[in-house]
């Protein structure tokens, strides 16, 4: 934009956006269309063969998307960005873009509960095997690679569990198993964490959670680290001319495109993967999302330090068993906490009750404030019981194997004043006597 360096606080509410060149439109204009007339037909065949880059149709780009993913791709610091439907759909999208039949991955076993089957039970079907592993040790993924594994897939701060897994260790077990490390940063936010700064190389999204932070859209964003290797010999597709479009290889065409670096990755994952599965977010749902991100650091940092207030609180109290919370000097995470998210380890902690599911059930029940639904990062307080709900599809092996319990509460703390949501919490505990 000029030749300083704007800041966070700037970059969320400027990058990526030009005023609208048509007629000046200070606010991102949504186009709300399917489609865009060609001027003629040398334009026509430039945009259909990418040999340009244009918007042709919105399954694929559009304008008001592409603010969106542009604004990610600087605040994460990446070399390019792909929105679509929901943060499902990205790390979907991130891991067929690189997996055939046969393939492996290897992920933390501490995962969301859709990300968790995703690797269980439904990529197992079109032959991508994923082996779970506990990050308390680094060292167990290096132990899970194969010479078939394709990925190390993480979160940057675990669900339930709330847990923070060593990047680094992780990241430089990945380079040198010549594989990218793919970090969901929905926690995070690339206000508190920047996953690329710590080696990671792919950065998946569930923009419906801070991101938007109003609770009101699904989406899901990709950010390309544009710092991978692709032509290592582990992804023949990356290097070998492609059959659904006029041959080109993608490395040579976009490994060090002009201007942008290295975005094999992101473009692959548009050209192939919202072109042949069409999981594309609305220009209306991204205007949404941009709405929300343009206050992303204010409401974190709001948040975050309720979250911390609230995790205090509830370790005192006696009708309370644990707390996980990475901001408590008492979590096993506080170290890596401080090392990696030092503006603080998120708004989402959990806790369990005295008394087990009977007392869990009975508590949430009686909140007031604190709506009982299956999201997190909303600006309204939210909680959910995770072994009912977000991970309530799981056999109970594979809760335990999540580290889900019958006594635990999932808190996402919300911006409102954190006294009413102290009032609220402790007239649910005496609800229970
Ligand atoms: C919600 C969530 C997802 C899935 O995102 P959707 O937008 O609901 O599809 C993935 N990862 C994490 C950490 C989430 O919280």
């Amino acid at each position: 934009m000029s030749e300083r360096q704007y800041k966070f606080d700037t970059l969320q509410v400027h990058a990526g956006q030009e005023p609208d060149s048509a007629v000046g439109a200070r606010a991102v204009p949504i186009y709300q269309t399917t489609s865009f007339v060609f001027k003629d037909f040398e334009q026509a065949k430039l945009i259909s063969s990418v040999e340009e880059f244009g918007f042709d149709y919105t399954r694929i780009t559009n304008p008001t998307n592409e603010v969106l993913e542009n604004r990610i791709a600087i605040l994460e610091g990446g070399s390019g960005a792909l929105s679509v439907a929901s943060g499902s759909a990205a790390t979907v999208t991130a891991i067929l873009n690189i997996t055939h039949a046969g393939d492996e991955i290897v992920a933390a076993k501490t995962l969301y509960g859709g990300s968790f089957n995703l690797f269980q039970n439904t990529l197992p079907k079109h032959g991508v095997h994923t082996t779970l592993v506990d990050p308390a040790d680094p060292e167990n993924f290096r132990k899970a690679i194969t010479d078939k594994t394709k990925a190390i897939f993480i979160e940057t701060i675990g669900n339930p569990d709330i847990n923070i897994i060593d990047f680094e260790k992780v990241a430089r077990i990945a380079e040198e198993n010549g594989i990218p490390l793919i970090v969901d940063n929905t926690f995070g936010t690339p206000f508190l964490f920047r996953p690329f700064d710590y080696g990671a190389n792919i950065i998946v999204h569930s923009a419906t959670k801070y991101i938007g932070g109003h609770g009101n859209s699904i989406g899901g964003l990709i950010v390309d680290g544009g710092n991978f290797n692709w032509a290592n010999g582990k992804f023949p597709d990356f290097t070998t001319p492609d059959s659904a479009y006029s041959g080109f290889v993608f490395w040579d065409k976009w490994g060090n495109y002009p201007g942008a670096g290295n975005i094999a990755f992101i473009i692959k994952a548009r050209l192939h993967y919202l072109r042949d599965f069409g999981a594309s977010l609305s220009p209306f749902n991204a205007f949404l999302l941009l709405q929300g991100l343009e206050t992303l650091s204010f409401r974190i940092t709001r948040q975050v330090a309720s979250a911390q207030f609230i995790a205090e609180y509830l370790e005192k109290h006696p009708a309370v068993e644990w707390v996980s919370y990475p901001g408590l000097k008492s979590s096993p995470y506080n170290e890596l906490a401080k090392k990696y998210l030092p503006k603080g380890p998120g708004a989402i902690l959990s806790f369990g009750v005295k008394g087990g599911f009977e007392q869990a059930k009975k508590f949430i029940e009686s909140l007031k404030l604190f709506s009982f639904l299956a999201n997190v990062g909303d600006s309204k307080s939210l909680v959910v019981h995770p072994a009912t709900v977000t991970h309530g599809q799981l056999t109970e092996a594979e809760q335990r194997l999540a580290g889900v319990k019958p006594e635990q509460i999932r808190f996402s703390i919300g911006t409102e004043d954190v006294d009413d949501l102290l009032w609220d919490i402790e007239q649910a505990f005496k609800s229970l006597s």
